[in-house]
């Protein structure tokens, strides 16, 4: 499909002249807010489904932004923790990330493992005959029986990059380095950001803009963006994921090991560490470090509590492997958007009211991110259609 569209503008830095912030008609029919893997797949969805819609994506930071959930988002596709009834979205994203990513996604082992037999599993020690390194990280007499499922390993990051690259190709415009704060009737204040000689962030101009409809895709800040600043009660919670990092080497096609809840994932021939998320953080909580025997660490006090846990089970984090850090700076870590304020809930999107929709990745958004991001395309691309 060829677009008619001349390619869009891309507004970097402060720099670079943003006019329509001056003209009194809406230049676009949509604003995206957000440029993570979630809004930058709708821009490029809403090119393909609604084609005559004139969009702009508005993102605070950079493509990705360094402190968005999609930069540290672990990129493992799988059916492991996936309910039958999600299987055939789970299918579709992943023809979608092929199609997007090409040999930027790769086949993977994965497999779940557990101490008891149960139908379906089968000895740990078969499983990774073939990967000794694998097996040295894990009691086998504790984790005796694994469950093997299909993988695919990627970078959410390049995922957001390469989408809403596209989407500019077709016409899509991006606004870089600008904050948005939606208001009630369509209406959004834009503050461009730039960096002072003393690296504060400032402000440098301020737009104001309105248009048919704003898609709040802005992760982890959405459900408060919604409440704030449009009035509108969601039942979404955010939560605050750390990715330690585990320096026993992982050899080229080792397998990504699910243990209780946490995700090993080989990488750059090491190990990232996704920790399972229980329950939402209450309101206000700010991120700290726990302890251990009275040392602080960068790690907060319940992923700490789960790693401390598990090191019977996988003795190697018991080593001094495990990148503990002295504070929060010290461990990867972002905020994480809970749709539904739930740690296991399917990536979802929502109208909040006339003029605004809501749209939500988190803790599955890398199985069943895009799909629901085309859904939200389609359903945008219905509604439009009939109001013309
Ligand atoms: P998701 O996986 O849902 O895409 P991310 O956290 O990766 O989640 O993406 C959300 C993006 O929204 C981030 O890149 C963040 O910088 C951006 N963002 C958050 N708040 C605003 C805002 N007020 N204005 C513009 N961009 C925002």
């Amino acid at each position: 499909m060829t677009s008619a569209r001349p390619p869009g503008r891309v507004w970097a830095h402060v720099g670079q002249p943003f006019t329509p912030g001056t003209s009194p008609e809406p230049l676009h029919d949509v604003l995206i807010v957000g440029a993570g893997r979630m809004g930058s797949a709708l821009a490029l969805a809403l090119t393909e489904h609604a084609p005559h819609l004139r969009t702009l994506l508005i993102e605070e930071g950079g493509l990705p932004n360094e402190d968005g959930a999609t930069i540290l988002a672990p990129g493992i596709w799988t059916l492991a923790h996936l309910p039958d009834t999600q299987r055939e979205a789970a299918r579709w994203t992943l023809e979608r990330l092929r199609t997007l990513l090409g040999d930027d996604i790769q086949a993977r082992a994965y497999l779940t493992l557990h101490g008891q037999p149960a139908p379906g599993r089968q000895p740990t020690r078969d499983l990774l005959a073939a990967q000794p390194a694998s097996l040295a990280l894990l009691d086998p007499d504790l984790l005796s029986y694994a469950t093997a499922y299909e993988a695919h390993t990627y970078r959410p990051g390049t995922l957001a990059q390469t989408a809403a690259q596209a989407a500019i190709r077709r016409g899509t415009d991006l606004l870089l380095n600008t904050r948005a704060t939606p208001h009630p009737g369509g209406h959004v204040t834009l503050e461009r950001l730039t960096v002072t000689n003393t690296h504060q962030i400032v402000t440098h101009e301020t737009h104001n803009l309105r248009a048919p409809l704003v898609v709040l895709a802005t992760g982890a800040h959405a459900p408060a963006q919604a409440e704030h600043h449009l009035g509108v009660h969601t039942r979404h919670a955010r939560a605050y994921r750390q990715t330690p990092h585990l320096a026993t080497p992982s050899t080229e096609g080792a397998p990504i090991l699910h243990v209780h809840g946490l995700t090993l994932r080989p990488q750059h021939g090491a190990y990232t560490l996704i920790p399972p998320i229980h329950h939402r953080d209450p309101h206000g909580y700010v991120p700290q470090g726990g302890q251990l025997t009275g040392v602080p660490t960068g790690l907060r006090r319940e992923t700490l509590e789960d790693l401390v846990g598990l090191m019977d089970a996988l003795p190697a984090l018991a080593t001094p492997d495990l990148h503990l850090g002295r504070s929060l700076a010290d461990i990867p870590g972002a905020w994480l958007a809970l749709p539904g304020g739930r740690p296991d809930a399917a990536p979802t999107h929502e109208r909040l009211d006339d003029h605004a929709h809501l749209l939500l990745g988190g803790p599955h958004a890398d199985t069943l991110g895009l799909w629901t991001a085309d859904q939200l395309a389609q359903k945008i691309a219905r509604e439009t259609e009939r109001g013309q």
